[in-house]
């Protein structure tokens, strides 16, 4: 998988910085091809590969280690800040009441994640109501329902009823106990403008504190146009980027996420409820270099 491949190379660059005798303008080069080799083998968007070299060049022969710090941790300092900024500023969804509304395609693991997120909250001590509102899918009803039992939740669904508005309005009102509403919304094999209006108007009248973008870490850096379509269209206040445990493509969806600068909360792991971590962008970076 991609942290395995990442690790190992980004491990070189590393024992190569710290075991050279002195860092000149060479080196560095040096080391910048090793980087961009590394995160384009790991799938990261080159426009981001390059960016980043780029600032480590520069800031290589513009800064100054401060006193007391050889130029190798320098360099490695520099390194590690920049491999933060392509993951993102940690940024945690708070632990209070509130309603979260998820988007995004069939299969990307929309369904499973709101079981996962209300597994979540209820480990913290928030009640969950899931409210199934994708009105599209066959079985989406169902599926729901099952994993508001395996995670203890409350569930209220319509199973009649076509309009996705109608139904979160009815269960945010039943389900009025529950500290943290989450919503499961339709999906669609790829955007069409139908989607669009429907989760623009779930949005604009239900208002919800959050809406995530749940995204499959597996589709690499394709997920970037789509990323930014779902932005445009209700703004995206966090990710969730699932299956990162299948792919050797979890840098490229990371990077074309971190282009709508919101943050990654958290990962899925698996295909079970406790297959879900919170993202810690330096927790994952530790893990990358070893
Ligand atoms: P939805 O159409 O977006 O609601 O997708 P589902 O929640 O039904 O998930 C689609 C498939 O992906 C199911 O087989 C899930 O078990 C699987 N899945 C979801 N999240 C993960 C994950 O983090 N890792 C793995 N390996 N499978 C996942």
């Amino acid at each position: 998988m991609v942290l395995e491949n990442l690790s190992s190379s980004l491990k070189d660059v590393f024992k190569k910085i710290s075991g050279s005798s002195y860092i000149d303008k060479e080196t560095i080069k040096e080391v910048s091809k090793d980087i961009q080799r590394a995160l384009l083998k790991a799938d990261v968007n080159v426009k981001l590969v390059i960016s980043l070299t780029n600032r480590l060049q520069e800031r290589a022969a513009t800064e100054k280690p401060p006193a007391g710090m050889s130029e190798q941790d320098f360099i490695l300092k520099i390194i590690y800040e920049e491999l933060l900024s392509i993951l993102g500023e940690e940024s945690r969804i708070e632990l209070k009441p509130q309603t979260i509304m998820l988007v995004g395609l069939y299969g990307n693991g929309k369904t499973t994640t709101a079981g996962k997120l209300a597994r979540f909250f209820i480990k913290k001590g928030l009640s969950v109501g899931l409210i199934a509102a994708d009105v599209h899918r066959p079985g989406a009803y169902e599926q729901l329902e099952q994993i508001s039992k395996q995670v203890n939740s409350l569930f209220y669904g319509e199973k009649n009823e076509k309009d996705p508005v109608k139904i979160i309005k009815n269960g945010l009102d039943r389900l009025g106990d529950a500290k943290v509403k989450i919503i499961d919304t339709s999906g669609r094999d790829s955007l069409d403008d139908e989607l669009i209006d429907e989760i623009k108007r779930i949005k604009n009248e239900i208002k919800p504190d959050e809406v995530l973008y749940v995204v499959d870490a597996t589709l690499g850096q394709q997920v970037g146009p789509q990323a930014k379509v779902l932005n445009d269209a209700v703004s995206i206040s966090g990710v969730i980027i699932t299956k990162m445990d299948g792919t050797g493509k979890g840098g490229g969806a990371l990077s074309a996420v971190a282009e709508i600068k919101s943050p990654v909360y958290f990962i899925g792991t698996g295909e079970h409820m406790e297959d879900f971590e919170v993202f810690n962008p330096r927790k994952f970076l530790s893990r990358l270099l070893g």
